[in-house]
């Protein structure tokens, strides 16, 4: 990434550049990113993984990479996902208030099994109650929504790509597709061999779940007033 797809990305396009990472590389690797990316930087995702992880020493990394991006990357900003996993939720509260007293945000998102969503028992639905007041709102918890029937822009404005640079819709369409199939409606071609091709128009969602937060957190879907009921259950 450091080596070749950053460069790459500076230095032949004008894109802007987001990022989910999962924190893992070193604070040098880190600074060099930061140094590469400049004001191109926009979004920095870092997913937490308490399971690989002290709390105390993601804060100081997170803190630590705060002063890169405001000596690099000052436009920049930085959210912590945190996926919540069954028996370590009440964990993540005294991190996420340190992580807000420092002025960054801390976003929950419920964890996902063959696609659906984990069937918490009671202790943990109640931990997730507390941690994420109740809300709904997909810009601050990721439910896993399901966005069935509404304007959608995946295919158009939004695309995830494999390492094989094959492209699909969206990350759940790529899961629900017939991978083994080129003309599968869910696949865009593929970026290496020049059938690659973006659709013209979105179109209604046809899926009943919508795991990754981007679509909505920037616009590709169009939200209307979700009621509970449809976050899957939960
Ligand atoms: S709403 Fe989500 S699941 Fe539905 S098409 Fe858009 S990106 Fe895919």
């Amino acid at each position: 990434l450091i080596k070749w797809v950053i460069p790459g990305l500076v230095e032949r396009t004008q894109h802007l550049i987001s990022i989910l990472t999962n924190f893992s590389a070193p604070l040098p690797v880190l600074e060099r990113f930061c140094q590469l990316t400049a004001d191109r930087l926009r979004i920095t995702s870092a997913s937490l993984h308490l399971e690989f992880i002290d709390p105390a020493a993601f804060l100081d990394k997170a803190l630590a990479y705060r002063d890169l991006r405001a000596r690099h990357n000052p436009h920049s900003s930085f959210v912590v996902n945190s996926v919540l996993v069954p028996g370590r939720i009440a964990q993540q509260r005294p991190l996420k208030e340190a992580l807000e007293a420092h002025g960054m945000r801390f976003f929950p998102q419920l964890m996902k099994v063959k696609g659906g969503v984990y069937p918490y028992d009671d202790r943990d639905a109640a931990l997730i109650l507390d941690l994420t007041g109740g809300s709904v709102n997909p810009r601050e918890v990721n439910r896993a929504p399901s966005y069935r029937g509404l304007h959608c822009e995946a295919g158009a404005w939004y695309m995830t790509v494999d390492q094989n640079g094959d492209a699909w819709t969206c990350r759940t369409a790529k899961r629900f597709a017939d991978t083994a199939d080129p003309d599968d409606a869910a696949s865009l071609g593929n970026l290496a061999n020049g059938t690659f091709a973006l659709r013209t128009n979105g179109g209604p969602c046809g899926y009943d779940i919508c795991p990754c937060t981007v679509p909505a957190n920037r616009g590709i879907v169009r939200l209307t007033n979700k009621t509970p009921e449809d976050h899957n259950g939960f």
